[in-house]
């Protein structure tokens, strides 16, 4: 940590592929790509670590075959921090097509239908293989709303299941070593059951859940510190419960998070989110609400959210927002940007995409400065009166 103001705090977390500056936002690779972005454009908008999710890595291509082409970087081209997620939640929300027991997720691919058990222990094998520089932990993800009783049993479970992920992290790190030493394996020979440890560097972080019940959260903080992780994440939060309902959890939860290690809010959220949740102590973000609304159309601009789609922009000369300096607003109107969409071009994904993720990089940006400057209350204020509001074209 470098600087605080009240509970937020500016700060750097040293990975295996280098530092990123703290508050920060990871942009959401899911099949190991920022869908709209090429790897070297996502690095000149200032991107510092993205995230890519470990179930669609391992059901394809295959975390083995990522292992045997040097791990996830080169494979993917990027040469910075890589977050994996565990692949818990999108197993978890198979519905149907899935059953959890306490040996873990067992599923069936939404790709062939194959069957698969995610436990603990695989979830930390799989993202050895794809070497990420953190390595999220198996955690039990609870539906909403759920009652007491069912946050404290899920809870219970997590902990158990955080217990087995984290003892197996060990063992590969304690004979990562020894793998390293052996060379890497060729792709001539292939050894598709084995786990390579790609990443000797990889931290683990842990995960708190606990529902809404606010007593459940901080026992699950406290157990989950003691376990004993690199550092700690809040997970089933934006998962259907008020904006309000989630700021009052995330609050009394990293109070109980240590202060020398980064806290990360896991799938969270609007602009509005990223303040609200930097105020009450949190250091990392992810979600996929930027590049997704991209593709529908919406845009994250300095005066709300905009709906390039809309008629109202076919004839307009100004760019989608005056206060950015992004490609796509120094150079196209929202005329050319709303025909590009009417007509169904890549360049619309592509242009709306660089956009908003250039808005999330800047209220990242923002938001670091504000908390050295001391000004985050008023940043705060600025951003709940934008983003309160409906759409700047509704
Ligand atoms: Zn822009």
């Amino acid at each position: 940590m470098t600087a605080a103001d009240g509970a937020a705090r500016r700060g750097v977390m040293t990975t295996a592929h280098g530092v990123v500056q703290t508050p920060a936002f990871m942009p959401v690779g899911t099949q190991g790509a920022v869908k709209g972005v090429l790897p070297r454009d996502l690095a000149g908008l200032g991107a510092e670590i993205m995230l890519s999710n470990t179930y669609h890595l391992h059901l394809r291509p295959g975390d083995d075959l990522i292992a045997r082409h040097g791990g996830l970087h080169r494979f993917i081209g990027w040469d910075r921090p890589i977050l994996t997620d565990s692949g818990g939640y999108q197993a978890f929300s198979l519905g149907e097509r899935r059953t959890i027991d306490e040996r873990g997720i067992c599923f069936w691919s939404h790709l062939d239908g194959s069957e698969h058990l995610l436990t603990p222990e695989r979830a930390v094998e799989i993202q050895a293989n794809l070497g990420s520089d953190i390595a999220m932990v198996l955690d039990e993800c609870l539906g909403y709303p759920a009652t007491r009783d069912e946050a404290a049993s899920s809870m219970e479970r997590t902990l158990r299941w955080e217990k087995r992920g984290r003892e197996r992290f060990l063992g590969l790190r304690a004979e990562g070593g020894m793998r390293k030493a052996e060379g890497r394996p060729s792709a001539l020979s292939p050894q598709p059951s084995a786990v390579f440890v790609t990443n000797p560097g990889q931290a683990q972080f842990g995960i708190v859940q606990g529902g809404t019940h606010i007593d459940i959260r901080v026992a699950s903080a406290q157990a989950t510190v003691a376990l004993g992780f690199e550092a700690y994440a809040i997970g089933g939060l934006s998962v259907g419960e008020l904006p309000e309902t989630m700021y009052e959890v995330v609050q009394a939860t990293t109070p109980h998070l240590p202060e020398d290690r980064p806290r990360y809010l896991m799938g969270t959220g609007t602009p509005a989110d990223l303040v609200e949740s930097v105020a009450r102590g949190i250091d990392l973000f992810d979600c996929v609400m930027p590049t997704r609304n991209a593709r529908n159309g919406q845009l994250f601009t300095s005066e709300g959210r905009l709906n390039i789609k809309n008629a109202r922009y076919a004839d307009d000369p100004a760019p989608a927002d005056p206060a950015c300096g992004c490609y796509a607003c120094r150079r196209f109107s929202r005329a050319y940007l709303r025909h590009l969409y009417v007509a169904g071009e890549i360049g619309a994904a592509m242009l709306n995409t660089l956009h908003n993720l250039t808005f999330y990089l800047d209220t990242m940006r923002l938001i670091r400065e504000a908390i050295v400057f001391g000004s985050l209350e008023k940043l705060r204020l600025d951003y709940c009166r934008i983003f309160a509001r409906r759409p700047v074209d509704s």
